[in-house]
């Protein structure tokens, strides 16, 4: 397991201790309720504080480095989130009746950081729930703390988002209006967070069964996928990624289009049909019969093509009233009315 590359300014923390085996699959963003600058925070984790953290970011977006990501930090007041997280200072360029502000820079530096720590620990997602099921955590979640402060809160859902863009999760055109929003990932047995409710959505709303929308893939998720996939032909994994996502978002949009038909629409289209089949056209087979129905007014044209003629609608259907008319003639032309 590396560092990140984006580090300005290292000096390690002896405050460190085992990941116990575990990989890292969590971040936690934390706010320092001061503003240091990262050569000053490393100094607080030199100190006798036992207390530290992977990484600092400054006001001015400069990144420090205190801990090596193979070990665990003592962050979280959580020894099971810090066994598996990368965590990081940010530093407040406001105090606390800014709801503890981060800068700009430090926002967008924090970003920066997570993909990269994402890309490098085989993170596929950063899932914000709001509790500690998600992968990106903060200190509130396991100990009466304001940290990481009302700003950086509130932005979590944000550096989420954005942090899934930069990896390649895929954002849903919004016209068929999910009330759970457009930015998904990857749905497997498992997954938890808006993403799967955004998946048990689109399947709900064409028919797959799949429980209660609840944001979590179980075994009723699982089979609304492979239901789906198996009708779409698709690989019929279970397993909701690109592909599926693509299928979903294509048949809602379909099924929409026919709801959007309307009888106004409905007649539009039907004249337009109708036009076309009044230009005059007929087949070679009917020479015979038409100069016969002519002849014999049977047919009377209506109108007149471009050229003069008149347009007997050879095409175009024959109404109740138009075949008693033609009976009528008819009848009249044998002497029988
Ligand atoms: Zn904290």
């Amino acid at each position: 397991m590396s560092n990140s590359s984006l580090v300005n300014y290292t000096k390690l923390s002896p405050h460190i201790r085992s990941r116990g085996g575990n990989r890292t699959t969590k971040i936690s963003p934390h706010h320092m309720a001061g503003n240091l600058t990262v050569e000053a925070c490393g100094n607080v984790f030199q100190g006798s504080r036992v207390a530290s953290a992977h990484y600092g970011i400054g006001t001015d977006g400069r990144v420090g480095n205190y801990a090596d990501e193979i070990h665990r930090t003592i962050t979280s007041s959580s020894v099971s989130n810090d066994n598996v997280a990368v965590t990081i200072e940010v530093a407040n360029d406001g105090g606390e009746s800014t709801n503890w502000h981060i800068s700009d820079k430090a926002l967008a530096k924090l970003i920066d950081l997570c993909v990269d720590i994402c890309q490098r620990n085989d993170i596929p997602e950063l899932i914000y729930t709001g509790d500690s099921r998600g992968n990106l955590t903060h200190h509130n979640m396991f100990a009466a703390t304001t940290c990481p402060g009302p700003y950086l809160q509130s932005k979590m859902p944000y550096i989420a988002d954005e942090v899934n863009k930069r990896l390649g999760i895929i954002s849903l055109p919004d016209k068929n209006g999910c009330p759970y929003g457009t930015s998904v990932a990857l749905v497997k047995n498992g997954s938890v967070g808006t993403h799967v409710k955004i998946c048990q959505w689109y399947l709900t709303q064409l028919g797959y069964s799949v429980g209660v929308i609840d944001g979590e893939c179980g075994n009723k998720t699982v089979a609304g996928i492979t239901n789906f996939q198996r009708a779409k032909g698709l690989v019929a994994d279970g397993i909701c990624g690109v592909q599926t996502w693509t299928a979903l978002e294509s048949a809602l949009d379909n099924t929409k289009e026919d709801e959007d038909m309307t009888d106004e629409k409905f007649a539009e289209l039907m004249n337009k049909y109708r036009d076309s089949l009044r230009d005059n056209d007929s087949g070679t087979w009917s020479e015979e019969a038409r100069r016969w129905a002519i002849d014999t007014e049977l047919f009377v044209g209506s109108g007149a093509t471009a050229s003069g003629d008149p347009n007997y609608m050879w095409e175009d259907l024959l109404t109740r009233e138009q075949a008693a008319t033609l009976m009528y003639r008819l009848a009249r032309l044998l002497g029988k009315a």
